[in-house]
């Protein structure tokens, strides 16, 4: 069955050329395995290269711009795409359409994109995984960040259930797959992380 996959990455192409390939590829394996992909929209950077390829190999595509970005990021628009009013609209209509979350190498905006939906499945507000992806090692500070959070008592363990780290593009959809297709049983709203255990 295709997925609905949210991929959050960068609308710059990165120094290492190995960025924009690894997008291309996570795009037309997408595309191939039939999962349709919903993107912020952009025709640049990495943003470009995973709807460039997910179109190009035949696969469906929904960008999600905000109006006024649309020119600064070269909104594409030989896929589908919808213009929304500002970041709020575009964020909480790519939440929506999406069976789980993809993150390619990005920088600010990439990070504040999937810091909200992680921190609304700290909540437990939804069940959604998040795969971050860098064949060269992009995310491991930040999962070593995720490590440190959980040993220091600020993040409860299950958290790692949802979230994975992975270095090709078919282990991101398989452990994405995986995870959607085997929800964990979660425990009730718990804020505190001692009261979680
Ligand atoms: P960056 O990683 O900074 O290149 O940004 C990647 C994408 O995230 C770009 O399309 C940005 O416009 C987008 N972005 C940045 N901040 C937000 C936000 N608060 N809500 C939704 N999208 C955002």
């Amino acid at each position: 069955m295709g997925l609905n996959i949210c991929v959050f990455c960068g609308s710059s192409p990165g120094e290492n050329p190995k960025h924009m390939a690894l997008a291309g590829k996570l795009g037309q394996l997408m595309a191939e395995q039939k999962h349709r992909l919903i993107y912020g929209g952009g025709g640049l950077g990495l943003m470009g290269a995973v709807a460039r390829a997910a179109h190009e190999a035949g696969g469906e595509v929904l960008g999600v711009m905000p109006d006024f970005l649309s020119e600064i990021e070269k909104t594409l628009t030989e896929v589908e795409h919808v213009f929304v009013p500002d970041m709020h609209a575009r964020k909480i209509r790519m939440y929506e359409e999406a069976d789980g979350f993809i993150v390619l190498p990005g920088g600010i905006g990439t990070l504040e994109e999937v810091i909200e939906i992680l921190s609304w499945l700290r909540l437990n507000l939804h069940q959604k995984p998040v795969v971050f992806l860098s064949d060269i090692g992009y995310w491991d500070k930040l999962g070593s960040l995720f490590n440190d959070m959980i040993a220091e008592g600020f993040v409860p363990d299950a958290f790692t259930a949802d979230v994975q780290m992975s270095e090709t593009a078919k282990d991101a959809i398989d452990a994405l797959r995986l995870r959607i297709e085997n929800p964990v049983p979660r425990k009730d709203l718990r804020l505190s992380v001692e009261e979680h255990s």
